[in-house]
């Protein structure tokens, strides 16, 4: 039988002269191999990755695409191979590192269930800078009434912005404009 390369597959012509006519070699182990014909939506999978390498130790039948995929994906799976010789390769469902609860998993880097999930984790990873001082909100806001902002932020080694910030975050009332320039005239 003559053979010849298809995409680095072997493929072998069924046809008299036509080279339309050909049969994948790995498909035809893979039916030997089973003892059956292939259904159409099985992969035949190569275990050495060489898609030449057509012996039948090599030949591994998939029961879908889907389940090829996942096999060649860096996901966690669970590979079951049957007695009747198909492989079926399933996603495992995993444990957010958040809220504990389970899910599957659409990367292999994924360890967060949710966005939810996700922002959650950043902001307690991300702790304000008031509180990586150990200031509580109360201390925050004698400060800054006892205090300039710009020497209150200075202090902290934050920006005004983020001193801003934190007090609208956290319900703090501050001196409004000019208030420190009043201050200074004595007229507060
Ligand atoms: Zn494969
Ligand atoms: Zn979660």
């Amino acid at each position: 039988m003559k053979t010849r390369k298809m995409n680095d597959y072997v493929v072998v012509s069924t046809g008299s002269n036509s080279s339309d006519d050909y049969e994948y070699v790995h498909r035809q182990g893979a039916e030997l191999k089973l003892g059956r014909k292939l259904n159409p939506g099985e992969v035949v999978h190569h275990v050495d990755g060489k898609k030449d390498n057509n012996t039948l130790e090599n030949l591994e039948v998939m029961r879908s695409h889907a389940d090829h995929g996942r096999f060649h994906s860096k996901n966690t799976v669970l590979i079951r191979r049957h007695e009747d010789g198909v492989v079926t390769v399933d996603t495992v469902p995993i444990v957010c590192g958040v809220c504990g609860d389970e899910f599957v998993p659409r990367s292999a880097t994924q360890t967060i269930c949710s966005k939810k999930c996700s922002d959650a984790h950043l902001a307690a990873i991300k702790p304000d800078t008031c509180t990586q001082h150990g200031l509580s909100t109360d201390q925050v806001r004698t400060l800054l009434w006892e205090n300039p902002c710009t020497a209150v932020a200075k202090e902290l080694g934050v920006s005004e912005t983020a001193i801003r910030k934190y007090c609208k975050k956290h319900g703090i009332d501050k001196p409004g404009p000019g208030y420190w320039a009043k201050k200074a005239a004595e007229l507060v």
